[in-house]
């Protein structure tokens, strides 16, 4: 579904992406871990066209999104991002929110795309909340809310970078139970996560970062009891 091959991304003469090689098949929920500023969220930034690379090639569906002649929109289109902090509009109900999207940039009318969201809140248990204003809800309803607006346009791949890392403790657990629910639907997702359970719990490859390069890179249940790269067992004994 996505082939990331030989991406490189330079911040002024320093490279922080060396030489990326990563697939991702239909259903498949790929882990990126490592430590802060070890490239994870830039990676995301490229594969959703937010950063140009400077060499290598991202393939998306076998297309090659890096070309400089693709639609940004249309690429866009078929992926669904959620960052950290919420960043639902904050003068727009959480109806308004998660319909925005499918009717601007997808031209679904506005009763399809309502009775859609609608089935996505009830779906994750904000069926009540479709009224309410972003600053009505709690740290973890919005970031439900984010989710599901970016599900809303049924994308073929989920981005997510560290959607639990602004949150409460307490309200952690709701939202990955979100993510666990995307799992089960079978949606292909890449995400970036502090949460090493979780990690271990809902990956099905786990891809260690280390200044740029990745790694090491396998089945959850290896990386996380037998890692082969002493750095990678450096970096767990360091978070576990
Ligand atoms: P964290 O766990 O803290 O989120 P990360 O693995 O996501 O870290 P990135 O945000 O990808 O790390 O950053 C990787 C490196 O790239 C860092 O050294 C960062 O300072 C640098 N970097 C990221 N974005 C930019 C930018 N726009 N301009 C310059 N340097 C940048
Ligand atoms: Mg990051």
């Amino acid at each position: 579904l996505l082939t990331i091959d030989g991406v490189w991304k330079n911040f002024r003469g320093h490279s922080v992406l060396r030489g990326i090689d990563l697939e991702v098949r239909p259903h498949e929920v790929v882990s990126l871990i490592g430590a802060s500023g070890s490239g994870k969220s830039t990676l995301l930034r490229c594969v959703n066209l937010l950063e140009t690379v400077d060499d290598g090639v991202i393939l998306l569906d076998g297309e090659d999104i890096t070309d400089p002649r693709v639609n940004v929109d249309d690429v866009r289109k078929r992926l669904g991002i959620v960052f950290q902090a919420f960043n639902l509009f904050p003068h727009m109900t959480v109806l308004d929110n998660v319909t925005l999207a499918p009717r601007q940039v997808h031209k679904v009318a506005k009763g399809e795309a309502e009775e859609q969201a609608h089935g996505l809140l009830a779906r994750f248990g904000l069926a009540d909340k479709a009224r309410a204003y972003p600053d009505q809800l709690s740290g973890g309803q919005q970031q439900r809310v984010a989710i599901i607006r970016a599900l809303a346009t049924q994308p073929r791949l989920m981005l997510l970078d560290e959607v639990t890392s602004a949150l409460d403790p307490e309200l952690v657990l709701e939202v990955l139970g979100v993510i666990k629910e995307l799992k089960e639907s079978g949606m292909t997702m890449i995400l970036t996560t502090h949460e090493m359970s979780f990690c271990r719990d809902i990956s099905d490859t786990v891809c260690f970062l280390d200044g740029g390069v990745l790694l090491e890179k396998g089945p959850a249940e290896q990386i996380f009891t037998e890692p082969e790269n002493p750095r990678t067992r450096e970096f767990l004994r360091s978070v576990l």
